[in-house]
This record gives C-alpha cells, sequence and structure tokens, in this order.
C-alpha cells in the first residue's frame, strides 16, 4: 500500500472490510482538522478484502477501542515520510465507555455519571462483562 503520500501522520491498516466507516465514527475521527482517507474494499494477498483508514497526523488514538473493534488491525505510524513504528493492536484487558451496558438494574442505569466499563473474562471467545453487573457486552462477529 501506499503511504509515502503521508509525510506524517497514521495508516491503520488491515482493517476487516466493512468495519472503516464504524471505526471512523467510535474513534471521533469526523472532529479531527486534518485530513483522513477511508479505503474500502482494498485488496489484500492475506485477507481478500480490507479497509484502511489514513489519518493526516499524528493525533493520539485510543489503541483500546481499536483492539476491541478488531484486534487483527495493524498501526503504521509515519513520521518525516517515513515508517516509525509499525505494531498490531490487542484485544484491551478492560474498555471504558466504549460499549454501554444494556442491563436496566445495572447501576450504571441509574448513575448517569458511572463510567461503563467492561472487562476481558474470555479472551478466546472475546466475551467481555460489565464490571459492575457482570452483564455479557453484545459480541462482536
Ligand atoms: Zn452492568
Amino acid at each position: 500500500m501506499v503511504i509515502d503520500a503521508i509525510s506524517n501522520g497514521i495508516v491503520l491498516d488491515h482493517i476487516r472490510a466493512g468495519l472503516s466507516l464504524e471505526l471512523y465514527n467510535i474513534l471521533g475521527l469526523d472532529s479531527l482538522q486534518c485530513s483522513v482517507a477511508l479505503l474500502r474494499n482494498v485488496s489484500s494477498r492475506k485477507m481478500g478484502r480490507k479497509d484502511i483508514i489514513k489519518i493526516d497526523e499524528i493525533i493520539d488514538l485510543n489503541f483500546d477501542v481499536l483492539g476491541y473493534v478488531d484486534p487483527g488491525i495493524t498501526v503504521n505510524i509515519v513520521r518525516d515520510g517515513k515508517l516509525d513504528r509499525k505494531f498490531r493492536v490487542e484485544l484491551p484487558e478492560r474498555v471504558e465507555n466504549v460499549i454501554r451496558c444494556k442491563n436496566p438494574r445495572c447501576i450504571t442505569s441509574t448513575e448517569q455519571e458511572l463510567p461503563h466499563i467492561f472487562k476481558l473474562t474470555d479472551k478466546e471467545n472475546r466475551i467481555y462483562r460489565c464490571i459492575y453487573c457482570e452483564t455479557r457486552a453484545k459480541g462482536r462477529a
């Protein structure tokens, strides 16, 4: 893929096809002033089809959110036109305010100021549970 179009920025590669728009929204990329490119259904030898997001600035990204949505994502940090760092995101041990607890009897539904925190309880099956009531988060595919 062509990353030399960016001199300083972040390229999120190997996003599962169809997830880039969801990531764009969850990460709040619409509030950025710099240019952001969403590439959808790019052909990939490894994955068949994949999505890519290019951000034309090195910003603070929540890698836990990335790992939660899609642990297969590769992050490329480009500095002065060169690949500075490349790593894969990981399934986070806990996520805060990324998913909301759906249990109406959960304390988070009455205590509005409480953060919604979920813990990874089963890594193999990617199961997250609310730390307050242990309700299981609706799983991702
Ligand atoms: Zn709960």
